[in-house]
Parts: C-alpha cells; sequence; structure tokens
C-alpha cells in the first residue's frame, strides 16, 4: 500500500476542479451608498420595489411551524395550487430555493465536461456559473443590436454534444421577450433530445403582444422546461421559492439533483397565499410595467437607445462607458447594475427613476450630444 504524498509545502492549496477557472463568480447587485441629505434606491438587483401583499404577510406570521421540524419536502399544497392553476399534474411540478437551484439543478441533470451548453449573452449571471461549473463548453451566443436573442445563431450553433439551450424571456438584463412564433420556429429545429429551458422570471411583467407562452410550450414540446420565480413579481425573493414545469421524466431527474428539504414551510405557506392572490399580484406588475415604459420613453426622449423593456428593469448598452455612468449614478445615492455590456436599472420609486433620469441627461449631453 503507498502512502499518500503529504509532503506538500504549506503553501499548497487543496485541488479544486479546474472548471472553476472557466467562469468568473455571481456578483450581486451592490447596496447604494450613503450620501447626506439623499434617500438611497437600490436599483440594482431587480427586486420588487413594493411590499409584499399584506395577506401574504400576515400567512407567513400565523402558520409560523415548529422550526425544530422539516418542512414538506414535496411541498404538495404549492404544488397543488400551481398545478390546478395552470392545468398540469402533479408530477409535471417542482418547487425549488428559487429559479437559482433550478438552473444549478438543470444543468446537474443535462451537463457535464463532454456536453455544450447554449445560451444568449448578455442574460443572466447564472448561465455561465451553473454550466461553466458542470464543466461543459459554454456556447455564449450574442444577442442582435435591439438586445433580442439571436434564435438562428443559436440554432446554427447546436451540434451532437448540445444538451441543454437555455432562453430568457424577458431577457435579464436588455430586456426583450420572445414572440411564441419565432420560439415554436426555434424548437422545431432543435433535437429532442436537448433540453431547453425557458427561463421566465420576469413573465408578470411582460405586456408586448405575441409573448412566448410557456406553459403551453411545454405541453407542446416534451424537451422544454419552464422556470418561474416568486422573487420578482411576487415581491418574495428573500424567500427563495421557485418552480419548474416540464414532462414527469425531467422532473425526475431534478427531484434528484436538488437539496432535500430546501424550501422552507414559511416560505411554502407565503408563496401559495400569493398565488391565491395571483390577479393582485399580475395588477401590481402592470403597474410596475406602465412605470417601466415611462421610464424607457422618458430615456429614449434623451437619445437613449433602449431596447424593448419587458422585466421591471431598463438597459443602457454603454459598453465601455458603462462604470462611468455607474459611478454617476452612485453619486446620486442610487446603485444601478453595471454588466461590463451596459447597466441595468431597475424599476424602483419614482424619486430614484428621476434621479437617474438626470443622471442620464447630462451624461448624454457629455459623450453623445
Ligand atoms: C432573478 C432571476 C432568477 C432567479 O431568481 P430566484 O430568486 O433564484 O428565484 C432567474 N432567472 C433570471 C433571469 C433572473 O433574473
Amino acid at each position: 500500500m503507498s502512502t499518500p504524498d503529504t509532503s506538500a509545502d504549506s503553501t499548497s492549496t487543496p485541488r479544486l476542479r479546474a472548471s472553476l477557472e472557466t467562469f468568473p463568480p455571481y456578483v450581486p447587485g451592490k447596496a447604494p451608498k450613503e450620501i447626506d441629505g439623499l434617500t438611497p434606491f437600490k436599483l440594482s438587483s431587480n427586486e420588487n420595489y413594493l411590499e409584499p401583499l399584506p395577506a401574504v404577510v400576515a400567512a407567513m406570521v400565523a402558520d409560523a411551524k415548529n422550526p425544530a421540524l422539516y418542512p414538506d419536502d414535496a411541498a404538495l399544497a404549492l404544488r397543488t395550487e400551481l398545478a390546478d392553476r395552470l392545468g398540469v399534474s402533479l408530477d409535471e411540478l417542482i418547487v425549488t430555493t428559487g429559479a437559482s437551484e433550478l438552473l444549478v439543478a438543470l444543468t446537474q441533470i443535462t451537463s457535464d465536461a463532454s456536453t455544450e451548453a447554449i445560451y444568449p449573452w448578455p442574460s443572466f449571471e447564472m448561465y455561465p456559473q451553473t454550466t461553466g461549473l458542470a464543466g461543459s463548453k459554454r456556447v455564449e451566443v450574442p444577442v442582435r443590436d435591439d438586445g433580442r436573442h439571436d434564435l438562428d445563431a443559436m440554432a446554427a450553433a447546436i451540434t451532437d454534444k448540445t444538451s441543454l439551450i437555455i432562453l430568457c424571456s424577458p431577457n435579464n438584463p436588455t430586456g426583450p421577450a420572445l414572440r411564441d412564433e419565432e420560439v415554436r420556429r426555434f424548437l422545431d429545429h432543435v433535437p429532442a433530445t436537448v433540453l431547453v429551458a425557458l427561463d421566465e422570471a420576469y413573465w408578470e411583467f411582460a405586456t408586448a403582444d405575441g409573448v412566448v407562452d410557456g406553459v403551453a410550450l411545454v405541453a407542446d414540446y416534451p424537451n422544454v422546461v419552464l422556470v418561474r420565480t416568486f422573487s420578482k413579481a411576487h415581491a418574495l425573493a428573500g424567500l427563495r421559492v421557485g418552480y419548474a414545469l416540464a414532462h414527469a421524466s425531467v422532473i425526475q431527474g431534478l427531484f434528484k439533483a436538488v437539496i432535500p428539504f430546501g424550501v422552507t414551510d414559511v416560505s411554502q405557506t407565503a408563496a401559495l397565499e400569493s398565488l391565491r392572490h395571483s390577479d393582485e399580484v399580475g395588477i401590481r406588475a402592470k403597474e410596475i410595467a406602465a412605470v417601466r415604459d415611462d421610464f424607457a420613453e422618458a430615456l429614449r426622449n434623451q437619445g437613449w437607445d433602449v431596447p424593448e423593456a419587458q422585466g421591471n428593469f431598463v438597459w443602457l448598452p454603454l459598453g465601455p462607458l458603462s462604470s462611468a455612468f455607474e459611478d454617476a449614478c452612485v453619486e446620486q445615492a442610487v446603485a444601478v447594475r453595471n454588466l461590463g455590456d451596459g447597466v441595468r436599472i431597475s424599476i424602483g420609486e419614482k424619486e430614484g427613476l428621476d434621479r437617474v433620469l438626470t443622471v442620464a441627461s447630462a451624461f448624454y449631453a457629455e459623450h453623445f450630444g
């Protein structure tokens, strides 16, 4: 029997997976800088600036469970309500700790060092993280100049190693929503063995005609998995609840890949109550969408080239000027999200958005006027 080599010097560190070197860590949105006399606004994480519905908070408090016990691992009450509302069966649904856990689990069940994952870019920062961690080859397909997915290029990027394709509608951070017709045309070119995840984290805010309907797609395409969350329109980001709808075989795979007991009882209760108030949630999402449209229009009137905005955020494709724009907002006690290719501004209170408009106007005059 050979003895393990323990001679490594004290500067050695544990051997971690090489794939960790291939992608950047997730960087959360910053908090606003405190500046005397200015109310700070955090417009950097696409959080809902409205509080959860009072009935949801009341249900959480009333239904607080003994924390010595594990939660319902199957999230049966929440899944049953989702199944009823979406018109699907229970075995087509899984509830997870945010959509984030789903993105990890979806990669785990499809990807490894021998496979390839295709997704648009710029898009959600977790896509490089989860697919990179699995060791799969990352095929980032640039979005078009108008911020929309280049579905033709994505279809052309498919090889016999492709195991996962991610679509994001509305796309975080660029804003446009996919249309039903273009997604169906795309799916007709995707082999049935390739899993296509449609990330609809912001679907409730979309108001354009003909926007893709993930629920209908899943019914028509057994290789589509719909990813949704309670974090954005439901204003429950702090509770970590997301769900997926897919063919039962995919859901079975996901159940093997997620953390047992991930979603606490309190989170399940809140999500269930919020779901029961979906009408109100929808109305509030449309109010936020109206503020978004006004904000985007005001920017366009200043001269900015703002892509179609269908989420609760607006994108300024600033390229190398992104940091300068972010810094100008910081000095006004507003945190926005600098993603390198541009700056994403989450819809929030009017005062914060007005301050961004003032910054944007001066910035435009200085750099493009
Ligand atoms: C916010 C977001 C998610 C994940 O949200 P969770 O809080 O983990 O549910 C997923 N996809 C996109 C595109 C997002 O912006």
